[in-house]
């Protein structure tokens, strides 16, 4: 406020000054032009010294001055001097972030709020193919032009990570994970998993392996059983006791052998290519069928179709999946039950579900249930003849359909599994029904 003062007071004295002098001189309104003029120079000359120091020489003290002005120099001086301390401080984080990126086995990319490459360092150079000089600015779609990459880039969803072979070395496989964060910018990172993918592989290979080569000792083994059961009339009953037994097991192993079979071509055939419209209300009915000879007449099984959209999938595996649900629905509810299968509309496409009033399950379970040999009841699961795979398959099945599986049971108030199928694997109404097999 002091320094105001003193600026108006020397506006006044100027225009007071040069108007009292011109008055002298019978010339008032000339003298108050010059004072005013030299008010006006000296607030002319302080404009040119900013600019100059701002111009030119930025980085260093500002130019002499006093008063009202001096204070602005010092002001701008001290501000800048704490703007350069931030960006110094800034940069060096910035420097650290690059150089533990550098140090990284991973990728690391980030790309602007167009998908635009912006920097990556040295790992994603060699994994990626990105060349400095020419990739920077492109679009990272010009760069990994995989199909599979380029519509996971664009749906957004990047909840699960995606696993594709590397752009520029076919053997080596990558799997790529990305973040968005600030202004839509993404942070896109990619792991060289090549090592772990073949053991995945080997592991699957050795389970398809072992299951196909017990198939046929399994096969002759339960074919003398049969024989000799057939002629347990021959045999002292201690002999055929033990042959029922052997029958029991084999029976089980067979179906063990069949479910990892079938769980191993589920991981390893290429998804999609058996995939036809399948009429639903057909497939639900034979399902229940299987179901009630399965139950004898224990339970009571429904069929409730709410949906007339046909489902685009595998028949096979979709049969399985449903039947898996279906049988478990009977094995595992008492007498007098009620287990109904329904295909209905869901907000996201359909849903595939099979409900039952049985026992139910305790939550705690439900996180597991769709783990390999996950029971919850091991004695009971076996009695019934459960391999311990079913919902494993069912959720293969699922995956390989871009659905999902929810469970919802509580304890003594019954179990509803629930299939999720999107829009997309949904037939529309146009589509001719005489085209769809009927199963
Ligand atoms: P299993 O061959 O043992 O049936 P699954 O993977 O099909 O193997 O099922 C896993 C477990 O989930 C079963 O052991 C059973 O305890 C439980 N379960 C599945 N379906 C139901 C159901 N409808 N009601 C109650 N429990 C169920």
């Amino acid at each position: 406020m002091h320094l105001w003062r003193r600026e108006i007071w020397r506006l006044v004295l100027l225009a007071g000054g040069g108007a009292l002098a011109g008055a002298f001189l019978s010339l008032p309104a000339l003298g108050l032009a010059v004072g005013l003029g030299l008010c006006l120079a000296h607030h002319l000359r302080q404009l040119r010294s900013l600019h100059r120091w701002l111009t030119q020489r930025p980085q260093t003290t500002p130019p002499d001055s006093s008063g009202l002005w001096g204070e602005l120099f010092d002001r701008l001086y001290r501000y800048q001097k704490g703007q350069s301390l931030i960006q110094g401080r800034l940069r060096s984080i910035l420097q650290r972030i690059q150089e533990s990126s550098e140090a990284m086995r991973d990728s690391v990319v980030m790309l602007d709020r167009h998908g635009n490459l912006e920097w990556w360092n040295s790992a994603a150079g060699q994994m990626l193919g990105l060349k400095v000089a020419n990739d920077r600015g492109q679009h990272v779609t010009n760069l990994i032009r995989d199909p599979r990459f380029i519509s996971y880039f664009k749906a957004r969803d990047y909840g699960a990570p995606l696993t594709l072979p590397s752009p520029i070395d076919e053997r080596r496989v990558l799997q790529f994970q990305i973040t968005l964060y600030g202004d839509d910018e993404r942070l896109l990172m990619a792991r060289d998993i090549t090592r772990l993918h073949r053991l995945e592989q080997m592991r699957r290979d050795f389970v398809a392996n072992v299951s196909h080569e017990l198939r046929t000792p399994l096969t002759v083994l339960a074919g003398y059983l049969e024989t000799y059961t057939d002629h347990s009339d021959q045999l002292p009953p201690r002999l055929s006791r033990g042959l029922g037994q052997m029958q029991e097991q084999t029976t089980r192993m067979q179906n063990l052998v069949d479910d990892l079979l079938l769980l191993s071509r589920l991981e390893i055939d290429q998804a999609g290519e058996d995939h036809i419209p399948l009429a639903m209300d057909s497939l639900l009915k034979s399902v229940r069928l299987d179901a009630e000879t399965l139950s004898g007449g224990r339970q009571t099984i429904r069929v409730d179709i709410l949906d007339h959209r046909a489902l685009s999938g595998s028949e096979q595996e979709i049969r399985s999946a449903l039947s898996n649900l279906a049988f478990n629905a009977v094995r595992y509810t008492q007498a007098g039950s009620h287990i109904t299968l329904r295909w209905r509309p869901h907000p996201q496409g359909a849903c595939l579900e099979v409900e039952d009033d049985g026992e139910g399950i305790d939550p705690v379970h439900i996180p597991r249930l769709t783990e390999r040999f996950y029971r919850v009841d091991k004695g009971r699961s076996t009695a019934t003849g459960g391999t311990g795979l079913g919902l494993a398959i069912v959720k293969h099945v699922l995956l390989r359909h871009e659905a999902r599986l929810e469970i919802h049971s509580r304890p003594g108030e019954g179990a509803r599994f629930r299939c999720i199928f999107p829009r997309g694997q949904l037939v529309t109404e146009d589509t001719e029904t005489s085209d769809i097999p009927r199963p």
